[in-house]
């Protein structure tokens, strides 16, 4: 591993100071407060102000198309977290984006590509289904083919599909083929949220996260909205999963985030600061605050999977941690009268439940790192063998 400084050249500071400006009039007290109450990691205002400076664009894009550069890119990753931007679903409409670049017609990426880009559309994601997202090749939402061909016929439903209410388009698995091997029957769709037939529903997280089930009744969709082959689907969707899991190739600066979510690392990273100004001096405090950052940094400095399970494990043993330190009023959440921190543990503490769920559990990436990454051989769920009698 590299510890050497970056050094910022003065086109690059200037890079980072109007962005941070940028970001600190617009990523208002307000905003954050409103994110909070929602809990929707969305701000309209912020991303629509963030695509007409071509910020969006420039993080899309890679550098020989006029997008950043790597010291460019961290700066700005940096930034978004450090001002605690509303933000998951820009990455999610960015992942999308780049696989409708790969698999969707060029007609349709040309029609979509420079709204995305300025804000004005934003995608979400339909994977996971009410009988379980793990396997999520076993999908039951079913799209059938109308006999002209020009269109299909969608029914199912979707749980989680976060942001479904402020984005224009789900990118959604389907079934195509039931008789068919799992990952030989599935076919991807751009479906347009405003279809007759599309029912979004609000769900509250426990860490307060507002998500969605979606329902699909009925819901016709044009043939230039299929993304990929039919029956293709898990090849659209393996692309789409990878860039999800941070499994896809980096670049050799060195400089490129080594694992999804390490966004979250940046906020506990803040409240171990702020709870090592003000916990006791005994040596039993030292240890503990000295072992959680030794953990936060292992975990800020372990890649791709390995990364996504470090985070989000050393998010759940390190909060509570951190609370008992603090003591009761650390139990008090946000906004509540004598709250420690101003429940700032409290939440995070919520908030390491899901991040060990979404975009995959922690028992499923660990099960993925022992298959591919160690070479263990694939799980065996079948029930013990019978002993002999
Ligand atoms: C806040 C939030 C936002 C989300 N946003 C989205 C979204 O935008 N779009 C979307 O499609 N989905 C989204 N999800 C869904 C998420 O991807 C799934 O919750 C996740 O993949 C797990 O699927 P499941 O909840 O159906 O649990 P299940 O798959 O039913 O799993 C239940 C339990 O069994 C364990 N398990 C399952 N299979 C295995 C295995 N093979 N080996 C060992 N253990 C196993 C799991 O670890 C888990 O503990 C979101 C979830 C959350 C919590």
């Amino acid at each position: 591993m590299d510890f050497s400084h970056v050094h910022l050249s003065d086109e690059d500071r200037t890079f980072r100071d109007e962005l941070r400006n940028f970001l600190r009039t617009i990523v208002t007290d307000e905003v954050i407060r409103r994110d909070r109450e929602t809990g929707e990691n969305f701000d309209e205002g912020v991303h629509l102000a963030l695509g007409a400076r071509g910020y969006l664009a420039a993080d899309f894009k890679p550098e020989s198309e006029g997008g950043f550069s790597a010291v460019r890119r961290r700066i700005w990753e940096l930034e978004i977290g450090r001002a605690h931007t509303p933000w998951f679903h820009w990455p999610t409409t960015m992942m999308v984006a780049r696989t409708l670049a790969q698999f969707a017609s060029r007609e349709l990426l040309d029609d979509l590509l420079p709204q995305v880009l300025s804000g004005q559309v934003r995608l979400c994601l339909g994977y996971t289904e009410p009988e379980g997202g793990s396997d999520v090749a076993t999908c039951k939402t079913r799209a059938v083919r109308e006999a002209d061909g020009s269109s299909w016929v969608i029914n199912g439903s979707k749980m989680f599909t976060s942001n479904a209410h402020n984005a224009q388009y789900v990118f959604l698995i389907t079934n195509t083929d039931p008789d068919a091997p799992k990952h030989q029957s599935l076919t991807m769709f751009l479906v347009p949220l405003d279809s007759p037939g599309v029912e979004i529903q609000p769900l509250r997280t426990v860490d307060g996260d507002r998500t969605n089930i979606t329902y699909y009744s009925d819901v016709r969709v044009e043939d230039r909205y299929r993304v990929g082959e039919v029956n293709g689907g898990w090849t659209v969707l393996r692309e789409a999963l990878n860039a999800e899991h941070g499994t896809i190739e980096r670049d050799d600066q060195g400089l490129q985030k080594l694992a999804t979510m390490t966004e979250h690392m940046l906020l506990l990273a803040e409240a171990l600061d702020r709870a090592a100004a003000v916990a006791g001096d005994d040596d039993a405090v030292r240890y503990r605050l000295g072992r959680a950052v030794a953990r936060m940094e292992a975990a800020m400095s372990s890649p791709e999977m390995f990364g996504r399970v470090a985070i989000a494990q050393t998010m759940r043993d390190i909060t509570p941690d951190l609370m008992d330190i603090l003591g009761a009023a650390a139990a008090l959440p946000v906004d509540t009268d004598g709250a420690a921190d101003d429940g700032g543990f409290e939440y995070l503490f919520r908030l390491a439940v899901p991040t060990g769920i979404y975009g995959g559990t922690l028992e499923v990436f660990r099960n993925m790192i022992a298959q591919h990454v160690l070479g263990l051989g694939r799980p065996n769920y079948s029930p013990p063998a019978k002993r002999p009698a």
